[in-house]
């Protein structure tokens, strides 16, 4: 008997005691390896010392403080931190907790710029199909994910959608992937052509796709391309990094390897790995600037909004990320984990593709490799996948495939940037006994 109104309504979860490392430990003594992080969450793995004891020194100080009140000297020292680590011209940072909030923090800032400089019609926000942006209300709207979004329906925003880039799927045969891109890109354009572009306030999309399709990465020069089409019409790029960024692709943002600077991006995962819950959104000194020269203030503001605590854990997870040089470390074991998925899985008949960008990979599940056809959604295979993982001791994220047959189940991996390799090849490991099992 629980009283806890889990996400299962089924019961049957087990319960989580400890973590150490890479590993969450039950109340039975299993072991998992955590090879996602939860959702790409646990950068750091489970325990790190450096901010445990970086969390408790902030709360011997000051537990909280209202952030219209007061700022503080943890939530100063991460933002200088935070824009010294990307080279793209960001540098400002909004604090929230989660990363729904981030995003719909960075949709409202984009609206406000408008407002503030006197273009109060640019209100139509374009975002893409197979998208996942977070379960609060105006978060699901953006995201192109019908089966998280069916229930609620009637309560959503009308949104305006574009196809997504995703060569697997939508590459014709005949395309180079770079024509491709500018294919995807040039969609873009004619969304912002069919609202009108004086109405178009900004374009969200995530640099890597995380959970609705699967770590799947543009084709090159398609984010240079949507970048040059957002300039052309005075459209905001907001970027959604809350999976992909603060270091989970080898790169502080994933968009420093397109070559292409966002606006606003949305970080939360691997900003607090897990230790607090933390969020931001970056933007331009151009924006700011708009704020501080119109109206003075951001309509928003939530009561955690840089919570000290949450500031000062991210800020030790960001130090250590820096200090123990751990991008490299992603960069390496990203290369690694790639190859040995391609060994175990390069000529398995219902793997279609393999795919990622550093420690964000993914395999894609299909019925028959040749036509690419999705297992049928009903059989779930994605979440049989995962429990029998987890009867493995091991800990992967499923995704559902798409009725429509655009998408095929999935399973995503996002292990810990401080993985070793021998602790990558036993994922590999588990992850294949548990899809033989499971198909
Ligand atoms: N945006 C992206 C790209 C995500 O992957 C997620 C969560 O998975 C979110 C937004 C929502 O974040 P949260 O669950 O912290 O609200």
């Amino acid at each position: 008997m629980s009283y806890v109104f889990h996400r299962t309504a089924l019961g049957g979860l087990p319960v989580a005691a400890s973590g150490q490392g890479a590993e969450i430990i039950d109340t039975e003594g299993r072991r998992y390896i955590d090879a996602c992080g939860g959702a790409a969450v646990s950068c750091l793995g489970h325990g790190e010392p450096r901010v445990l004891e970086a969390i408790q020194r902030q709360l011997s100080t000051l537990d909280y403080a209202h952030s219209s009140f007061f700022t503080t000297e943890g939530a100063e020292e991460l933002a200088e931190h935070l824009c010294a680590a990307t080279p793209l011209p960001l540098e400002k940072v909004y604090y929230v907790c989660s990363g729904s909030e981030a995003v719909e923090t960075a949709v409202k800032m984009a609206r406000q710029y408008h407002v503030e400089r006197g273009e109060p019609q640019r209100r139509v926000l374009i975002s893409r199909h197979q998208s996942y942006h977070g379960n609060t209300l105006g978060a699901l709207s953006f995201g192109g994910n019908p089966g998280r979004q069916k229930p609620y329906a009637p309560l959503l925003l009308e949104q305006r959608k574009i196809e997504p880039c995703f060569d697997y799927r939508y590459r014709q045969a005949e395309e180079t992937p770079e024509e491709y891109g500018q294919r995807a890109a040039n969609l873009l354009e004619a969304e912002i052509l069919a609202a009108g572009p004086d109405t178009v306030m900004a374009f969200l999309a995530e640099t890597v796709v995380g959970a609705t399709s699967g770590a799947v990465e543009a084709a090159p020069g398609y984010f240079r391309r949507i970048r040059e089409i957002c300039d052309k019409y005075g459209v905001l790029l907001i970027l959604d990094e809350v999976m992909c960024g603060a270091g989970r692709t080898g790169r502080f943002l994933a968009c420093e390897e397109e070559g292409v600077a966002p606006d606003l991006v949305t970080l939360a995962k691997g900003l607090g790995g897990g230790f607090q819950p933390v969020a931001a959104v970056m933007c331009t000194s151009a924006i700011h600037e708009t704020f501080a020269k119109g109206s003075g203030s951001f309509v928003h503001g939530h009561t955690y909004s840089a919570h000290p605590v949450a500031c000062a854990a991210a800020l030790a997870v960001q130090k250590v990320i820096r200090d123990d040089r751990l991008m490299d470390n992603v960069t390496a074991r990203g290369a690694d984990l790639a190859a040995r998925l391609g060994a175990r899985f390069g000529n398995h008949a219902h793997v279609g593709d393999i795919r990622g960008r550093g420690l964000l990979q993914a395999i894609e599940l299909v019925e028959d490799r040749a036509g690419k056809t999705p297992f049928d959604p009903s059989l779930r295979i994605g979440a049989r996948i995962k429990r029998e993982a987890m009867d493995l001791g091991l800990l992967v994220y499923p995704g559902a495939g798409t009725v429509d047959g655009t998408c095929g189940d999935h399973i995503l991996l996002a292990p810990p940037y401080n993985i070793d390799a021998q602790m990558v090849g036993e994922i590999v490991d588990r992850l294949g006994d548990a899809v033989d099992r499971a198909i």
